[in-house]
Protein backbone atom coordinates (compact mmCIF):
# COMPACT_ATOMS: atom_id res chain seq x y z
CA UNK A 1 0.00 0.00 0.00
CA UNK A 2 1.12 3.58 -0.42
CA UNK A 3 0.70 6.50 1.82
CA UNK A 4 -0.67 9.33 -0.28
CA UNK A 5 1.60 12.19 1.88
CA UNK A 6 4.32 10.82 4.09
CA UNK A 7 4.38 13.89 6.77
CA UNK A 8 2.41 16.09 8.57
CA UNK A 9 -0.24 18.87 6.68
CA UNK A 10 -1.61 21.54 7.72
CA UNK A 11 -5.43 22.76 6.44
CA UNK A 12 -7.14 25.52 7.18
CA UNK A 13 -10.71 26.52 7.49
CA UNK A 14 -11.37 29.98 6.10
CA UNK A 15 -14.91 29.96 6.53
CA UNK A 16 -13.99 29.89 10.97
CA UNK A 17 -12.29 32.34 10.28
CA UNK A 18 -14.10 34.52 9.13
CA UNK A 19 -17.39 33.60 11.16
CA UNK A 20 -14.66 34.69 14.02
CA UNK A 21 -14.21 37.86 12.39
CA UNK A 22 -17.76 38.57 12.07
CA UNK A 23 -18.33 37.68 15.45
CA UNK A 24 -15.64 40.17 16.95
CA UNK A 25 -17.25 43.05 14.19
CA UNK A 26 -20.50 42.76 16.17
CA UNK A 27 -18.80 43.35 19.73
CA UNK A 28 -16.48 45.93 17.84
CA UNK A 29 -17.17 47.10 14.76
CA UNK A 30 -13.58 48.92 13.95
CA UNK A 31 -11.66 45.50 14.48
CA UNK A 32 -8.43 45.60 12.53
CA UNK A 33 -7.15 42.09 12.22
CA UNK A 34 -4.21 41.44 13.38
CA UNK A 35 -2.47 38.71 10.63
CA UNK A 36 0.95 39.24 11.85
CA UNK A 37 3.60 36.22 11.31
CA UNK A 38 1.62 34.80 8.20
CA UNK A 39 -1.24 35.03 9.88
CA UNK A 40 -0.63 33.32 13.41
CA UNK A 41 0.62 30.37 10.73
CA UNK A 42 -2.72 30.46 8.56
CA UNK A 43 -1.09 32.36 5.22
CA UNK A 44 -0.74 36.02 4.93
CA UNK A 45 -2.46 36.29 1.76
CA UNK A 46 -5.65 33.77 2.15
CA UNK A 47 -6.40 35.05 5.29
CA UNK A 48 -6.11 38.48 4.13
CA UNK A 49 -8.28 38.13 1.36
CA UNK A 50 -10.76 35.63 2.99
CA UNK A 51 -11.31 38.63 5.75
CA UNK A 52 -11.51 41.35 3.34
CA UNK A 53 -14.08 39.49 1.33
CA UNK A 54 -15.88 39.80 4.53
CA UNK A 55 -15.40 43.48 5.57
CA UNK A 56 -12.12 43.94 7.22
CA UNK A 57 -11.21 47.16 5.23
CA UNK A 58 -7.51 47.25 7.33
CA UNK A 59 -4.73 45.23 8.71
CA UNK A 60 -2.00 44.63 11.16
CA UNK A 61 1.27 42.59 9.65
CA UNK A 62 4.26 42.32 11.63
CA UNK A 63 7.35 43.32 8.87
CA UNK A 64 7.35 45.93 6.11
CA UNK A 65 7.96 42.72 4.30
CA UNK A 66 4.61 41.18 5.08
CA UNK A 67 2.90 44.66 4.62
CA UNK A 68 4.41 44.65 0.93
CA UNK A 69 3.00 41.12 0.33
CA UNK A 70 -0.40 42.37 1.25
CA UNK A 71 -0.10 45.78 -0.82
CA UNK A 72 1.33 43.91 -3.67
CA UNK A 73 -1.13 41.16 -3.44
CA UNK A 74 -4.08 43.52 -3.92
CA UNK A 75 -5.13 44.37 -0.84
CA UNK A 76 -6.63 47.86 -0.82
CA UNK A 77 -7.10 49.99 2.52
CA UNK A 78 -4.96 50.68 5.30
CA UNK A 79 -2.13 47.84 5.98
CA UNK A 80 -0.16 48.65 9.01
CA UNK A 81 3.87 47.67 9.95
CA UNK A 82 3.54 46.47 13.56
CA UNK A 83 7.16 46.34 13.65
CA UNK A 84 8.06 49.70 12.04
CA UNK A 85 10.26 50.44 9.31
CA UNK A 86 13.50 49.68 10.67
CA UNK A 87 15.89 50.16 7.70
CA UNK A 88 16.11 52.61 4.39
CA UNK A 89 14.60 50.03 2.05
CA UNK A 90 11.68 50.00 4.21
CA UNK A 91 10.61 53.15 4.50
CA UNK A 92 10.92 53.72 0.92
CA UNK A 93 8.42 50.96 0.73
CA UNK A 94 6.26 52.18 3.04
CA UNK A 95 6.00 55.65 1.45
CA UNK A 96 5.99 54.08 -1.99
CA UNK A 97 2.76 51.43 -1.46
CA UNK A 98 0.85 53.54 1.42
CA UNK A 99 1.88 51.62 4.34
CA UNK A 100 1.56 52.66 7.78
CA UNK A 101 4.63 52.06 9.75
CA UNK A 102 4.47 52.04 13.29
CA UNK A 103 6.92 54.64 14.89
CA UNK A 104 8.69 54.10 18.05
CA UNK A 105 11.79 55.87 17.73
CA UNK A 106 13.16 58.99 16.48
CA UNK A 107 15.45 58.23 14.04
CA UNK A 108 12.43 56.09 12.25
CA UNK A 109 10.71 60.17 11.80
CA UNK A 110 14.11 60.85 10.56
CA UNK A 111 14.28 58.08 8.08
CA UNK A 112 10.44 58.79 6.99
CA UNK A 113 10.80 62.19 6.28
CA UNK A 114 13.61 61.96 3.73
CA UNK A 115 11.66 59.45 1.69
CA UNK A 116 8.51 61.94 1.39
CA UNK A 117 8.51 63.02 -2.30
CA UNK A 118 8.15 67.27 -1.84
CA UNK A 119 4.32 67.33 -1.08
CA UNK A 120 3.59 64.14 -0.14
CA UNK A 121 1.84 63.20 3.09
CA UNK A 122 3.24 60.05 4.82
CA UNK A 123 0.92 58.26 7.24
CA UNK A 124 2.55 56.91 10.20
CA UNK A 125 1.16 55.35 13.37
CA UNK A 126 3.06 56.52 16.94
CA UNK A 127 3.58 53.53 19.21
CA UNK A 128 3.83 54.07 23.01
CA UNK A 129 4.83 52.43 25.91
CA UNK A 130 2.03 52.37 28.52
CA UNK A 131 3.77 49.19 30.06
CA UNK A 132 5.45 46.37 28.14
CA UNK A 133 8.09 48.27 28.15
CA UNK A 134 9.30 46.70 24.80
CA UNK A 135 9.10 49.36 21.87
CA UNK A 136 7.25 52.83 21.95
CA UNK A 137 7.58 56.76 23.07
CA UNK A 138 6.47 57.06 26.75
CA UNK A 139 4.04 59.34 28.02
CA UNK A 140 7.55 61.85 29.06
CA UNK A 141 8.70 61.60 25.64
CA UNK A 142 5.45 63.04 24.30
CA UNK A 143 6.30 66.95 24.23
CA UNK A 144 9.80 65.92 22.35
CA UNK A 145 8.33 63.72 19.63
CA UNK A 146 5.36 66.37 19.30
CA UNK A 147 7.75 69.29 18.75
CA UNK A 148 9.61 66.64 16.34
CA UNK A 149 6.54 66.05 14.16
CA UNK A 150 5.15 69.80 14.00
CA UNK A 151 8.73 70.26 12.02
CA UNK A 152 8.19 67.83 9.75
CA UNK A 153 4.96 68.39 8.34
CA UNK A 154 5.32 65.76 5.57
CA UNK A 155 4.42 63.49 8.51
CA UNK A 156 0.60 62.46 9.52
CA UNK A 157 0.34 60.56 12.44
CA UNK A 158 -3.10 58.54 12.01
CA UNK A 159 -2.93 56.37 14.69
CA UNK A 160 -1.88 56.07 18.01
CA UNK A 161 -1.08 52.49 19.57
CA UNK A 162 -0.19 50.82 22.32
CA UNK A 163 -0.02 47.71 23.80
CA UNK A 164 -1.48 45.56 26.84
CA UNK A 165 0.30 43.23 29.20
CA UNK A 166 -2.32 41.16 31.18
CA UNK A 167 -5.12 42.35 29.47
CA UNK A 168 -6.59 38.40 29.57
CA UNK A 169 -5.97 38.33 33.28
CA UNK A 170 -8.80 39.78 35.08
CA UNK A 171 -6.87 39.60 38.39
CA UNK A 172 -4.93 42.27 36.92
CA UNK A 173 -7.36 44.71 35.75
CA UNK A 174 -5.11 46.81 37.68
CA UNK A 175 -2.24 47.57 35.69
CA UNK A 176 -5.08 47.12 32.28
CA UNK A 177 -7.14 49.98 33.75
CA UNK A 178 -3.37 52.32 34.18
CA UNK A 179 -2.68 51.54 30.80
CA UNK A 180 -5.72 52.29 29.42
CA UNK A 181 -5.63 55.45 31.41
CA UNK A 182 -1.80 56.64 30.26
CA UNK A 183 -3.12 56.08 26.50
CA UNK A 184 -6.19 57.77 27.26
CA UNK A 185 -3.99 60.84 28.17
CA UNK A 186 -1.28 60.34 25.39
CA UNK A 187 -4.12 59.86 22.33
CA UNK A 188 -5.30 63.20 24.16
CA UNK A 189 -1.83 64.79 23.85
CA UNK A 190 -1.59 63.35 20.43
CA UNK A 191 -5.28 64.71 18.80
CA UNK A 192 -4.95 68.07 20.46
CA UNK A 193 -2.61 68.66 17.52
CA UNK A 194 -4.15 65.82 15.26
CA UNK A 195 -7.59 65.83 15.78
CA UNK A 196 -8.49 63.17 13.23
CA UNK A 197 -5.73 60.87 14.83
CA UNK A 198 -7.17 57.62 16.06
CA UNK A 199 -6.48 55.39 18.94
CA UNK A 200 -5.99 51.83 18.88
CA UNK A 201 -4.81 49.92 22.21
CA UNK A 202 -7.20 46.50 22.62
CA UNK A 203 -6.17 43.52 21.75
CA UNK A 204 -8.58 40.10 21.51
CA UNK A 205 -8.77 39.95 25.26
CA UNK A 206 -9.30 43.73 25.82
CA UNK A 207 -11.78 43.48 22.80
CA UNK A 208 -13.95 41.06 24.64
CA UNK A 209 -13.48 42.02 28.17
CA UNK A 210 -12.98 45.84 28.08
CA UNK A 211 -15.25 48.04 25.66
CA UNK A 212 -13.96 50.64 27.63
CA UNK A 213 -11.07 50.14 26.44
CA UNK A 214 -11.90 50.08 22.70
CA UNK A 215 -10.96 53.29 21.52
CA UNK A 216 -11.42 53.56 17.76
CA UNK A 217 -9.70 51.00 16.37
CA UNK A 218 -9.56 47.43 17.86
CA UNK A 219 -6.31 44.98 17.12
CA UNK A 220 -7.41 40.97 17.51
CA UNK A 221 -5.16 38.77 16.70
CA UNK A 222 -5.37 35.15 18.33
CA UNK A 223 -9.54 35.26 18.69
CA UNK A 224 -9.74 35.43 14.79
CA UNK A 225 -7.94 31.93 14.95
CA UNK A 226 -10.35 30.57 17.41
CA UNK A 227 -8.74 30.50 20.97
CA UNK A 228 -10.62 32.17 23.32
CA UNK A 229 -7.30 34.50 25.51
CA UNK A 230 -9.97 34.42 28.65
CA UNK A 231 -10.21 30.88 28.89
CA UNK A 232 -9.78 29.55 32.22
CA UNK A 233 -11.31 33.39 33.89
CA UNK A 234 -14.39 34.11 35.20
CA UNK A 235 -14.53 36.17 31.99
CA UNK A 236 -14.26 33.47 29.46
CA UNK A 237 -17.75 33.28 28.53
CA UNK A 238 -17.29 36.94 26.43
CA UNK A 239 -14.80 34.17 23.75
CA UNK A 240 -17.72 31.75 23.61
CA UNK A 241 -18.26 30.63 20.14
CA UNK A 242 -14.75 31.24 18.50
CA UNK A 243 -13.69 28.30 16.30
CA UNK A 244 -10.40 27.01 15.32
CA UNK A 245 -9.58 27.36 12.23
CA UNK A 246 -6.59 24.94 12.00
CA UNK A 247 -6.18 21.61 11.54
CA UNK A 248 -3.20 19.47 11.55
CA UNK A 249 -2.77 15.44 10.24
CA UNK A 250 -0.37 13.15 9.78
CA UNK A 251 -0.39 9.72 8.55
CA UNK A 252 -0.09 6.28 10.67
CA UNK A 253 2.95 4.94 9.05
CA UNK A 254 2.76 1.29 10.90
CA UNK A 255 0.44 -0.38 13.71
CA UNK A 256 1.90 -3.08 15.48
CA UNK A 257 1.43 -4.60 19.11
CA UNK A 258 3.72 -3.59 21.84
CA UNK A 259 4.28 -6.63 24.18
CA UNK A 260 3.78 -6.26 27.94
CA UNK A 261 7.46 -5.38 29.44
CA UNK A 262 9.01 -3.75 25.98
CA UNK A 263 10.33 -0.30 25.66
CA UNK A 264 9.51 1.97 22.86
CA UNK A 265 11.56 4.77 21.73
CA UNK A 266 14.89 6.55 22.50
CA UNK A 267 15.58 6.37 25.88
CA UNK A 268 13.41 3.72 26.63
CA UNK A 269 11.31 6.00 28.75
CA UNK A 270 7.65 3.94 28.61
CA UNK A 271 7.45 0.20 29.25
CA UNK A 272 4.51 -1.52 28.33
CA UNK A 273 2.69 -2.34 31.54
CA UNK A 274 0.20 -4.60 29.45
CA UNK A 275 -0.04 -5.78 25.73
CA UNK A 276 -0.59 -2.89 23.75
CA UNK A 277 -1.28 -1.78 20.24
CA UNK A 278 0.88 1.37 19.32
CA UNK A 279 0.74 3.49 15.81
CA UNK A 280 3.63 4.95 14.35
CA UNK A 281 2.58 8.15 13.23
CA UNK A 282 4.81 10.21 10.57
CA UNK A 283 5.79 13.86 12.31
CA UNK A 284 8.32 14.72 14.87
CA UNK A 285 9.89 17.52 16.12
CA UNK A 286 11.62 18.27 12.40
CA UNK A 287 7.79 19.62 11.61
CA UNK A 288 8.12 21.72 14.62
CA UNK A 289 5.62 19.15 16.77
CA UNK A 290 7.95 19.68 20.14
CA UNK A 291 9.95 17.03 21.67
CA UNK A 292 8.31 18.23 24.74
CA UNK A 293 5.51 16.61 24.54
CA UNK A 294 7.31 13.23 24.42
CA UNK A 295 5.38 11.27 27.34
CA UNK A 296 2.72 13.65 27.99
CA UNK A 297 1.20 14.66 24.48
CA UNK A 298 -2.20 13.36 22.76
CA UNK A 299 -3.69 13.19 19.48
CA UNK A 300 -6.96 11.96 18.02
CA UNK A 301 -7.65 9.07 15.76
CA UNK A 302 -10.54 7.83 15.01
CA UNK A 303 -11.82 10.80 16.43
CA UNK A 304 -10.38 8.86 19.76
CA UNK A 305 -7.80 10.99 22.36
CA UNK A 306 -4.24 8.71 22.09
CA UNK A 307 -1.29 9.38 24.60
CA UNK A 308 1.73 9.67 23.08
CA UNK A 309 3.95 6.71 24.58
CA UNK A 310 7.57 7.22 25.02
CA UNK A 311 9.85 10.36 23.15
CA UNK A 312 8.75 12.35 20.05
CA UNK A 313 11.53 11.64 17.40
CA UNK A 314 12.49 13.65 14.51
CA UNK A 315 9.94 12.46 12.36
CA UNK A 316 8.32 10.14 13.91
CA UNK A 317 5.91 10.11 17.28
CA UNK A 318 4.55 6.89 18.60
CA UNK A 319 0.90 7.05 20.72
CA UNK A 320 -1.61 4.40 22.21
CA UNK A 321 -4.53 2.90 20.02
CA UNK A 322 -5.16 -0.16 22.06
CA UNK A 323 -8.52 1.03 22.88
CA UNK A 324 -9.06 2.22 19.19
CA UNK A 325 -10.33 -0.63 17.25
CA UNK A 326 -9.89 -0.84 13.36
CA UNK A 327 -6.55 1.16 13.28
CA UNK A 328 -4.63 0.89 9.96
CA UNK A 329 -1.28 1.97 8.12
CA UNK A 330 -2.35 5.00 6.03
CA UNK A 331 -4.59 6.31 8.70
CA UNK A 332 -4.64 9.82 9.47
CA UNK A 333 -3.69 11.05 13.36
CA UNK A 334 -5.00 14.43 13.82
CA UNK A 335 -2.40 16.63 15.94
CA UNK A 336 -5.26 19.49 16.02
CA UNK A 337 -8.71 19.53 15.03
CA UNK A 338 -10.64 16.61 13.39
CA UNK A 339 -13.99 14.71 15.02
CA UNK A 340 -14.81 13.73 18.01
CA UNK A 341 -12.35 14.09 20.93
CA UNK A 342 -10.45 16.88 18.96
CA UNK A 343 -7.58 18.89 20.48
CA UNK A 344 -7.95 22.70 20.27
CA UNK A 345 -4.79 25.00 20.09
CA UNK A 346 -5.23 25.46 23.74
CA UNK A 347 -5.05 22.07 24.67
CA UNK A 348 -2.11 21.20 22.30
CA UNK A 349 -0.81 24.69 24.63
CA UNK A 350 -1.58 23.11 27.70
CA UNK A 351 0.48 19.64 27.12
CA UNK A 352 2.97 21.58 25.27
CA UNK A 353 3.78 23.85 27.63
CA UNK A 354 3.47 27.07 26.11
CA UNK A 355 0.25 29.38 24.91
CA UNK A 356 -2.06 28.63 21.73
CA UNK A 357 0.22 31.61 19.44
CA UNK A 358 3.10 29.07 19.52
CA UNK A 359 1.19 26.07 18.45
CA UNK A 360 -0.31 28.25 15.66
CA UNK A 361 2.74 29.70 14.40
CA UNK A 362 4.88 26.58 14.79
CA UNK A 363 2.90 23.77 13.35
CA UNK A 364 1.40 26.75 10.63
CA UNK A 365 5.36 26.77 9.10
CA UNK A 366 3.93 23.25 7.65
CA UNK A 367 2.89 22.42 4.07
CA UNK A 368 -0.58 24.05 4.38
CA UNK A 369 -3.91 24.42 2.15
CA UNK A 370 -6.93 26.15 2.37
CA UNK A 371 -10.46 25.51 1.93
CA UNK A 372 -13.90 26.78 2.71
C1 LIG B 1 0.07 40.56 18.15
C2 LIG B 1 -0.45 41.88 18.48
C3 LIG B 1 -1.82 42.07 18.69
C4 LIG B 1 -2.83 40.95 18.76
O1 LIG B 1 -2.80 40.35 20.03
P1 LIG B 1 -3.77 39.13 20.37
O2 LIG B 1 -3.50 38.82 21.79
O3 LIG B 1 -3.35 38.01 19.47
O4 LIG B 1 -5.15 39.58 20.09
C5 LIG B 1 -2.26 43.38 18.86
N1 LIG B 1 -1.39 44.41 18.87
C6 LIG B 1 -0.07 44.24 18.70
C7 LIG B 1 0.82 45.43 18.72
C8 LIG B 1 0.44 42.99 18.50
O5 LIG B 1 1.76 42.81 18.34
Amino acid sequence: MTIAYNKLSVRVRLGALRRNFQRLRRMAPAAMPVIKSDAYGHGLMPVARALEAAGADAFAAGTVDECVQLRDGGIPGRIVALLGATDADDAECCVARSIVPAVYSADQLELLASRAAPGQQVDIALKFDTGMARLGFTEADLPALLDRLHARPMLRPVLAMSHLAVSDDPERADFTRQQGEAFARILAGVRAAWPAAQGSLANSAALLAHPELHFDVQRPGIALYGSNPLRGTPQAHHGDGLEPAMDVTAPILQVHPLPAGRSISYGRTFTAPRGMTVAIVATGYADAYSRGLSGRGAMTVHGRRVPILGRVCMQMTAVDVSDVPGVAAGDAAHLLGGPGEALTPDDLADLWGTISYEVLCLLGMNPRTHEE
